[in-house]
């Protein structure tokens, strides 16, 4: 009798960036892949405002799965040098030559890859795209799961993959328990046009009312990162464009001239979120499924390129005899990604937290710390070249 589940190897749930790119690194192979999206990624008409850096390993990612070489070149910037400001004085400074690369990493808008991703896994012939869907309700059974969408069809796989962020319905429906750790932030994004050219160079400014991100953006553009607490944040986007403009060019000391408004600002609540298990039987988190980051260290997404890297390189790996669903194969995944993960949220967290406080004394610390840093180039060296993926 012919069962009326459709049947596939791997099924994806979430086509963001990190579902996007696990599908698409899977394109070659044999298995039969599903992705269950519930909206399609769109482009805006002018700039996206939420702009990403991409470290190069992650920019080696993308090329080897067919991507990077599509992105407009146009629409990206390098990120030739960093220049972080402490709230007394002390600087750090990285730059690409010193580094011994040919960038830091890349400055590009999150549709702009989410678009290429979406155009390239729709004529991939091993997938099949669920769009507009999503899953009501997951049976996880000995050989295979099966989810039932919202809509009543019925789909069965040997492997599930949570790849629907911070929130994932499929991590909770699992089981998969998750620690949040609310920030009392917001992320407040814009792009402006700048007066003079940032020539390649990101700054960050630890102040007071937060963390200040400028990414360079393509041409003489800027795309900012204002991580700050809440009612600030809500003082910002509820400013006039033109007075915007001169508090963001004001509080990065008018380095880059003046601003004219590119992307209305926008704002997104900021927490940590750690999930002490990736994986159960048949079932495995990716992406903001399986972690969230404070944006200050800008390792979101970077994290979540490298989970899905690492997965299909296991999936890719495994013999047709063998069960992609195998907890063994599994908890490799988890080891695999776990000291990444645990370190990069551990050190952002805490420099959240270092600059966050007011206690007398940690001023000097926070600021000691940074110049010190900046004077020893193996130490400099070595934390950016873990940052960028490059150790
Ligand atoms: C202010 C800010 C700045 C940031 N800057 C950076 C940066 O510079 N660099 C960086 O690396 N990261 C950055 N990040 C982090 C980055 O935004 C996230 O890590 C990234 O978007 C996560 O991608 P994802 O694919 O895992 O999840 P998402 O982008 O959340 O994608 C999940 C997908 O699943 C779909 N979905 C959800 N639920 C369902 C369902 N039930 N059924 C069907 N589909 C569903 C959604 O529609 C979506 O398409 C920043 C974040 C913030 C807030």
């Amino acid at each position: 009798m012919r069962s009326s589940k459709q049947q596939f190897d791997v099924l994806i749930v979430g086509g963001g960036l990190a579902g996007l790119a696990l599908a698409c690194a899977l394109r070659d192979s044999r298995l039969r892949i599903g992705l269950i999206e519930q909206r399609a990624p769109t482009r805006p008409a002018g700039w996206d405002a939420r702009v990403y850096a991409i470290s190069p390993a992650n920019v080696d990612f993308l090329r080897q799965i067919g991507v990077w070489k599509h992105l407009a070149s146009e629409r990206m910037a390098a990120i030739q040098r960093m220049e972080i400001a402490g709230d007394a004085h002390s600087r750090l400074e990285f730059s690409a030559y010193e580094t011994g690369v040919a960038e830091l990493g890349w400055v590009l808008e999150s549709s702009l890859m989410a678009c290429e991703l979406w155009e390239g896994i729709k004529r991939q012939s091993n997938l099949t795209l669920f769009t507009p869907a999503a899953p009501a309700a997951i049976d996880i059974g000995a050989d295979a799961a099966s989810l039932t969408l919202a809509d009543g069809k019925v789909l069965s796989a040997r492997l599930l993959v949570a790849a629907d962020g911070r929130d994932s319905w499929l991590r909770q429906a699992a089981g998969l328990a998750a620690t949040n750790t609310d920030y009392g932030e917001l992320g407040v994004v814009a792009n402006f046009d700048c007066q003079h050219a940032h020539r390649g160079v990101a700054r960050q400014w630890f102040r007071a009312d937060g963390v200040l991100a400028w990414l360079p953006l393509a041409g003489n553009r800027l795309s900012i990162v204002w991580s700050t607490p809440e009612a600030h944040a809500h003082r910002l986007l509820s400013l006039s464009p033109d007075a915007l403009c001169h508090h963001v060019a004001a509080a990065g000391q008018h380095t880059l001239g003046e601003f004219q408004l590119l992307t209305p600002a926008a704002a997104f609540p900021l927490r940590l979120m750690r999930v002490p298990r990736t994986y159960t039987t048949r079932l495995a988190l990716i992406g903001d499924a399986a972690h969230g980051i404070h944006p200050l260290s800008g390792h979101g997404i970077n994290l979540g390129f490298q989970d899905a890297k690492v997965l299909s390189a296991l999936l890719l790996g495994t013999p047709e005899w063998q069960d992609i669903g195998d907890e063994r194969l599994l908890a490799r995944y988890q080891r695999e990604r776990r000291e990444e993960t645990l370190l990069l949220q551990g050190v952002t967290h805490a420099l959240q937290q270092l600059y966050r406080h007011r206690l007398p004394g940690l001023q000097t610390l926070r600021n000691l710390g940074m110049n010190v840093t900046n004077r020893l180039p193996v130490l400099k060296n070595t934390l950016v070249r873990y940052a960028i993926g490059a150790l």
